[in-house]
């Protein structure tokens, strides 16, 4: 904070008058020191406000971050009012694949649900890096990062589940449901893939044409590769990481029909599978919170593009 434009240097003293007795000189010292007491006292204010130990500033720091790095994702949900955009009036969720509570609840996710075309687990724990790092911290990070970058262009945006929010879950037929329920424009279930080492790159995965139960995908298949082709490419842009090398058979798009996430969607969704996190190469992006950051713009600017904006 700076509101005060004085000068730094003191105003110089009175200029040194003829030899006084000693009372009399000491009376000059003292009425000098007085006069001189303002011009010191205020200096020293002013160099304590440049120094910044006012302690009258009640706004918070500004946090100058290092080029090329990111800001920390909101550990909290954001306002409920999303700002004004281009894509104002537009709702789109994402869906933090697993829940890093899973580990500790495998009794309750085991339970099995109705998915249309079969019966599935709730959910599962999620893969982890070799060296721990687990797939739901990786798939809310990039959520997170991926909702603000969305509510910038004034996207109304829904996780399925938010940090700290609940100890499981949700289960896929209701993180589904959650899509549903919104009328939803667009969904991505954001994951990472934990297959052997040397299988690397992303890969999106559509949803199949499937009936079955309350499973019904054929309104949303074609809408949904639109999102899927559309995400493939702003992320392989972003992030510069090739299409999966072990499916897809490079093309980066999966067709699965065995997904209740996928199955259950009324509205256009796709999974992403950012990387393999068994593999050192593609770990190495996965815990970097800069590439997180690329992957979130990628998968962001591919939901734009779909929305149109
Ligand atoms: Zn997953």
């Amino acid at each position: 904070m700076r509101n005060d434009d004085s000068p730094l240097r003191p105003e110089p003293g009175p200029p040194a008058g003829p030899a006084r007795p000693w009372f009399a000189r000491r009376s000059t010292l003292v009425v000098a020191a007085a006069a001189l007491a303002p011009i010191f006292l205020g200096g020293w204010v002013l160099t304590q406000i440049l120094a910044g130990a006012g302690g009258d500033d009640s706004r918070p720091p500004r946090v100058v971050l290092p080029k090329g790095s990111s800001a920390p994702a909101p550990a909290s949900p954001s306002p409920a009012a999303p700002a004004k955009g281009p894509l104002s009036g537009r709702t789109v969720v994402i869906d933090p694949g697993h829940n890093t509570g899973n580990f500790d609840h495998t009794n309750e996710i085991e339970r099995q649900v109705d998915i249309g075309t079969n019966r599935k687990e709730c959910d599962t724990t999620g893969t982890t890096t070799n060296a721990g790092y687990m797939e739901a911290e990786f798939t809310m990070d990039v959520s997170l990062r991926a909702r603000r970058l969305l509510e910038a262009q004034g996207v109304k945006v829904i996780l399925t589940h938010e940090v700290g929010g609940r100890a499981w879950g949700p289960c896929i037929d209701e993180r589904a449901r959650i899509g549903n329920q919104a009328k939803a424009d667009a969904v991505v279930s954001v994951h990472a893939d934990g297959v052997s080492a040397g299988n690397r790159g992303y890969h999106i995965i559509l949803p199949a044409d499937v009936r079955g139960g309350a499973a019904d995908t054929g309104p949303i298949v074609g809408l949904s590769r639109q999102l899927g082709e559309r995400i493939a490419s702003n992320f392989a842009r972003t992030t510069g990481s090739a299409p999966a090398n072990y499916l897809g058979s490079g093309t980066g798009l999966v067709v699965r029909d065995d997904l209740g996430g996928l199955n259950l969607s009324t509205r256009p969704k796709v999974f992403i599978e950012c990387g393999n996190m068994r593999d050192a190469k593609d770990a190495a992006q996965l815990t970097s919170p800069e590439w997180r950051q690329k992957a979130a713009q990628g998968i962001a600017d591919g939901i734009v593009g779909f929305l149109g904006g």
